[in-house]
């Protein structure tokens, strides 16, 4: 069966006049319901938002600024407080990184850092995990099915290329730190 054809100048509409009971924001019903078609409707027209918590006002795209500045405070006084003895660290929540003291009392010195007694220890890395390659390939083969046929699949000597190609990308792209736990104060 064929669809229905109806072209737009013969679409079946009148224009009345209709008599709604409800909630409505300035150019659109939304329904009976107290709860939900009220607060709809509320939301359409209002511009800001009340914070629950703390009485704020903010835009209602947005969120409590004051509220989640208390947040953070609270996750950071949260972590465990130890004595610094050297190593990279990062200011609480950001990504910036001091290999030592001397470098973030340079960095302090031209730079306004409101967070600056709070930092966080890190933990060294490597950006490349060993066996990466190695388990990346053996994964591929596997799925593959590459063991179904005889002789296939990397040999010894591959193995060490591999090993001496992961080395090589290590060396090249350095060390990753990770923010620890750890909170302390300079
Ligand atoms: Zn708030």
């Amino acid at each position: 069966m064929e669809d229905k054809i109806i072209l737009k100048k013969d679409a079946p509409v009148k224009f009345e006049t209709r008599k709604l009971t409800g909630w409505f924001s300035e150019n659109h019903f939304y329904g009976i319901n107290k709860e939900k078609d009220e607060d709809n409707a509320r939301y359409c027209e209002c511009t800001h938002y009340e914070c629950d918590k703390c009485g704020s006002v903010y835009k209602k795209n947005s969120y409590c600024k004051r509220c989640s500045e208390a947040k953070r405070e609270e996750v950071f006084y949260s972590l465990e407080e130890v004595k610094y003895n050297g190593g990279p660290f990062f200011i609480y929540q950001s990504d910036k990184i001091f290999n030592s003291e001397e470098e973030y009392y340079d960095y302090i010195e031209y730079d306004s850092i409101k967070d600056f007694d709070k930092l966080v220890l890190a933990e060294e890395g490597d950006y490349l995990e060993k066996g990466a390659i190695n388990d990346f390939l053996e994964n591929y083969f596997s799925d593959l099915n590459i063991d179904d046929f005889e002789g296939l699949g990397p040999k010894q000597e591959t193995q060490k290329m591999i090993q001496s190609l992961e080395d090589a990308i290590r060396k090249e792209i350095g060390t990753v730190y990770y923010p620890t736990k750890l909170r302390f104060k300079l």
